[in-house]
């Protein structure tokens, strides 16, 4: 009898509204609050460093349902309204405007946020972040106006956002101190391909080079870096990591470490309270560890597990990592997930920008990245997945279909 009960989702983006829609359409016929710190509806935020940014695109097209769709579905969608307390012996919450709501199950998908440059000048104004569809609204605002950017971070929304600049005709520089963008991710060898394709497009890449100060008169107009250069700009963007929102969780005594704890039907140390998103730091079956997922499919599936677990499903959320990233024409789809690996092994040409990357521990393929090649994601998910044993000259030799070295000669099935 779910009918008495409420339930309570806190945050109203991918995770939480995805929970909330599986909710109705698993049954649930209780009380459903969505609470949502901003002001907008739920929207994906995948395009607000991409074509949303450079105005290809309106804001019709982020959002994550039709605008009817939460009162058709009894859905309380209170926007513009923060959770500022839990007590998790009593089962309550507490709002920004005092209200207190009792609940049954709770399920916190309070995101991430940007990492702040805690650095002089860090203040001043045209320093911008990236999250929200606010933020990308005023970037997009000084794209309009052109002129010279700097992004601090090559990251992927540094990445993302450099592409973006450019596509709109400003004149950009890049700084990181890592060696390649993306380099904690792909590593150095394939970290190189993508500092290639932004410096063919006409970005300055400062690689190995950190920022020391943002300088100006109340308006940065310099970015000073670590080797000396100090660099003109009508703006800059930062990019340089989130951090997981679990405050509210931490505060209610929640476990919490890089996110908040949760097994793998994305339950918290607290019965009934569950979490799921780019805060949740899960159990991860496969893996047989904990992993925290800053990533778009991530919340997008989690969302509807927690919902299920919520309703006393025992479902498991144990897809492998996935994640996209478009620059320029530079589409990439990439799986698994490997903190470390022995080597890398290529198939096709990455000067030709089409090309199939495998990152192996011994003779596993632990992580893979298809640029510009598609339709691949489903063998290389099953390499992963089957800890199939593989030979580097046969991986890398694109006459030998992906499904062969994952299932076997003769194989003929889907994946
Ligand atoms: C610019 C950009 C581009 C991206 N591009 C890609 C991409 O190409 N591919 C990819 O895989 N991923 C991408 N991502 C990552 C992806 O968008 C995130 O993984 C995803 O948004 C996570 O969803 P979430 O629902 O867990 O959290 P979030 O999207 O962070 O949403 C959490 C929500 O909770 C609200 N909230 C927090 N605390 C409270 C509170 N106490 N009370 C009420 N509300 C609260 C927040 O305001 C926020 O709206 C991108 C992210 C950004 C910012």
């Amino acid at each position: 009898m779910t009918a008495e009960q409420t339930f309570i989702v806190v945050g109203a983006s991918l995770a939480g509204a995805k929970a909330a829609e599986t909710l109705r359409a698993e049954g649930f016929d209780g009380r459903l609050l969505l609470i949502g710190a901003e002001d907008e509806r739920p929207y994906e935020r995948p395009p607000l460093s991409k074509d949303y940014l450079r105005g290809e695109v309106g804001r019709e097209k982020v959002y994550v349902h039709e605008q009817g769709f939460y009162a058709d579905h009894d859905i309380e969608l209170r926007l513009g309204r923060t959770a500022v307390g839990l007590d998790s012996s009593a089962s309550e919450l507490a709002f920004d405007d005092g209200e207190r709501l009792r609940y049954d199950r709770l399920l916190l998908a309070t995101g991430a946020e940007p990492r702040r440059l805690e650095i002089p000048g860090g203040e001043l104004d045209g320093v911008l972040y990236l999250r929200s569809v606010e933020d990308s609204d005023a970037l997009r605002g000084r794209l309009d106006r052109g002129g010279a950017v700097v992004v601090v971070g090559a990251g992927w929304i540094g990445a993302e956002v450099a592409a973006s600049a450019r596509q709109r005709g400003l004149q950009v520089t890049v700084l990181d101190p890592l060696s390649v963008p993306l380099e904690r991710v792909l590593g150095a060898e394939v970290g190189a391909v993508y500092r290639d394709v932004h410096v063919e497009h006409g970005v300055q890449m400062l690689m190995g080079t950190g920022v020391e100060a943002f300088e100006g008169d109340g308006v940065v107009q310099r970015v000073r870096t670590s080797d000396g250069r100090s660099l003109e700009c009508d703006f800059v963007v930062v990019g340089v990591g989130v951090a997981p929102r679990t405050q509210l969780a931490a505060e209610a005594g929640l476990a919490v470490d890089n996110g908040i704890l949760v097994d793998e039907h994305l339950q918290t140390s607290v019965p009934g309270v569950f979490a799921a998103g780019d805060v949740a730091n899960a159990h991860h079956a496969f893996y047989g560890e904990r992993i925290r997922v800053e990533h778009w499919a991530n919340a997008l599936n989690q969302g509807p597990v927690a919902a299920r677990n919520m309703l006393g499903d025992a479902a498991v959320h144990d897809r492998l990592p996935y994640f996209f990233s478009d620059q320029y024409d530079v589409g990439m789809e990439y799986c698994g997930f490997a903190r470390a690996w022995d080597r890398v092994v290529l198939r096709g040409d990455p000067s030709t920008r089409e090309f199939i990357a495998f990152w192996l521990v011994e003779d596993r393929v632990v992580a893979g990245m298809n640029v510009n090649v598609w339709d691949v994601i489903d063998p290389i998910q099953a390499l992963i997945r089957e800890r199939v044993a593989v030979d580097d000259g046969r991986l890398a030799d694109p006459d030998v279909p992906l499904e062969e070295l994952a299932h076997g000669r003769g194989w003929t099935g889907p994946t």
